[in-house]
């Protein structure tokens, strides 16, 4: 392709063949990043055929770190950071602390250096944001309580590996000459203060101005009626921050930019700004999959398979089981542990930035890189796994968190639905899905409410409902709710293609249900009603009417309205 620029060549090879592997992917049933990651082995230099820009790559898969992590802090206020703290920031330390010992010590084992073994386990203790934040989106976790827990842990882990990376070349002489000469420890502790120093002032900058600076800013922005300058103020505050970050404060693009999102979470503007940049973050994230993928030498894992099963195992086993017992120590529940362990079961981003200062400074070669990499990618590629024995696992950890409690907790018990016949399960409970559950608990109707976010199961809870915590259109959660042999089907999400998922696969469960369900577009009226819904309300119509009958009502109780100027038109 003589003529195409490098850019544009990538994004299109690069998107195309992720799209179509990613769909492949999914119809074979597993995870679409296994197709991305994939397509990038396509397009990189190892594989034969066209072979995509290796400078560019990075750099598109960085925006696509910035975006994402912008879109992760516009869902988490700095309240709930600190209501994590108390388990996160111990969690944290001690995981990446353990995790990087066994690193360190299969290093050793393979007669590596003190300073080589040190970075190699490292780069296996720090998992990647990206992956856990699209793990957490895929299993519909993000807002819920261990959601929360596991960005905290992860903005911890963010943290270390700043420090870790201004750190290590400081750390350097000292350990390669093995002296303790007061010098030296001097050098270190300014180093060390002076990033906390960076990392506290930046923090403390935005929470401080940026906090009254930009949603100000963007109000502004959005008084001016135009959704274009609307998202570009979006992305130049996402990037900016980022950029500034990263320039000026010496912490890593992922945590400026989730800073950035954090800070405008509390306006009201923040779940407006969330829908503006969502296409733009899901592109750029594929291309931090492709990025990943290009750097792949599939030859390293029959060069070194030993050491390679081995660092895998750390990834893998050791890692989560060490998360497993650190949550459980640390009081929280079987299920919040077992599914952190499963998210943390990867590496990412973080290891490779490790491993690039780790070969800057000369202590990490080509091959042990490329063994980096090759742990990351199949760490990735198996964390899908991960999340299935999680839920293998969830029933045992389920009954150990209600035999430990006494009583079942909210997310404990979010699968625990009981034996419900004849009842009416709705889906949703927000909006609309609250009014039609509690309107059917006031006449004591058995009712099963299915949601993915955890504070609405505690509330259905209260007024005495069951709930199930997951995704509707997940058949399995459909079948926990007993669907084959419940009455009455109230669909009260507002996304057309999921609610269609739902329908369908209803309608197959239980042919003689009656279905309600939710819409917003003509046409998505008659796709409901194609896939098997009795009824669908669309819930404009239904607000056209309702003001309709006020205006009318109106106008029958006042004097009509003064009749218009002659010549003007009249109906
Ligand atoms: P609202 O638009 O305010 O009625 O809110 C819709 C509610 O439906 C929210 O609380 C969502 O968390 C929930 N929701 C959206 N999609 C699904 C789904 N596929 N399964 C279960 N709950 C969902």
């Amino acid at each position: 392709m003589p003529h195409a620029s490098p850019l544009i060549t990538i994004l299109v090879i690069g998107l195309t063949l992720a799209f179509l592997l990613g769909m492949v992917a999914t119809r074979l049933g597993i995870s679409v990043l296994v197709g991305y990651l994939l397509a990038g082995v396509m397009v990189g230099p190892f594989t034969p055929g066209f072979v995509a820009d290796q400078g560019l790559a990075p750099q598109l898969a960085d925006v696509g770190v910035i975006l994402l992590m912008f879109g992760v802090g516009l869902h988490f206020s700095v309240k709930d950071l600190l209501a994590v703290r108390a388990v996160a920031l111990p969690g944290s330390i001690a995981q990446v602390a353990l995790s990087t010992g066994a690193g360190m010590g299969l290093g050793l084992l393979m007669g590596w250096g003190v300073p080589t073994a040190l970075i190699f386990g490292l780069s296996l203790g720090v998992a990647s944001t990206v992956v856990l934040m699209r793990a957490l989106e895929e299993q519909r976790l993000m807002e819920t309580e261990r959601g929360r827990l596991a960005i905290g842990w992860l903005v911890i882990q963010d943290v270390i590996t700043v420090l870790a990376l201004v750190m290590l070349p400081a750390l350097m002489p000292l350990m390669k000459n093995g002296a303790t000469h007061a010098p030296a420890l001097l050098d270190l502790a300014w180093t060390l203060g002076l990033t906390l120093g960076k990392v506290a002032a930046f923090v403390g900058l935005m929470l401080l101005v940026g906090r009254r600076v930009i949603p100000a800013a963007l109000h502004y922005v959005a008084r001016t009626g135009s959704r274009e300058l609307f998202r570009l103020a979006l992305l130049a505050v996402a990037l900016g921050v980022a950029f500034v970050a990263s320039g000026f404060f010496g912490v890593s693009f992922a945590l400026g930019a989730f800073v950035a999102g954090m800070v405008l979470s509390e306006s009201a503007l923040s779940q407006h700004a969330a829908e503006e940049t969502l296409p733009l973050r899901d592109a750029f994230a594929v291309l931090f999959f492709i990025s990943i993928g290009m750097l792949f030498d599939p030859s390293v894992l029959l060069r070194h398979p030993g050491i390679l099963l081995a660092a895998l195992a750390v990834v893998c086993v050791i890692t989560p089981m060490i998360v497993f017992a650190i949550l459980c120590l640390l009081g929280e529940r079987r299920q919040t542990a077992l599914t952190m362990a499963a998210g943390l079961a990867q590496i990412g981003e973080f290891s490779f930035i490790l491993t690039t200062l780790g070969a800057d400074l000369g202590l990490v070669d080509s091959s042990t890189r490329s063994l980096i990499l090759a742990v990351s990618i199949l760490s990735i590629l198996m964390n899908p796994l991960a999340f299935l024995i999680v839920g293998l696992l969830t029933p045992w950890a389920e009954r150990r968190d209600t035999a430990r409690a006494g009583t079942t907790a909210p997310d404990a018990a979010a699968h625990a639905a009981g034996p419900l016949r004849n009842h009416a399960v709705v889906v949703g409970y927000g909006r609309v899905g609250a009014l039609v559950a509690e309107g059917l608990l006031r006449r004591h109707w058995p009712l099963l409410v299915i949601e993915t976010g955890d504070s609405a199961i505690s509330a259905v809870r209260a007024q005495g409902g069951e709930a199930i915590l997951g995704n509707a259109a997940d058949p399995a959660i459909l079948a926990e709710a007993n669907i084959a042999v419940a009455r009455l089907l109230v669909v009260a999400i507002p996304e057309a293609f999921e609610a269609g998922q739902v329908v369908e696969q209803a309608r197959t469960a239980n042919p003689k249900i009656t279905i309600i369900a939710r819409a917003h577009f003509d046409s998505a009226v008659d796709h409901l009603r194609q896939l098997g819904a009795d009824v669908v309300i669309m819930g404009e119509r239904e607000i056209a009417h309702a003001m309709l009958d006020y205006a009318l009502h109106d106008m029958k109780t006042q004097s009509p309205p003064a009749p218009p100027p002659t010549g003007t038109f009249r109906r």
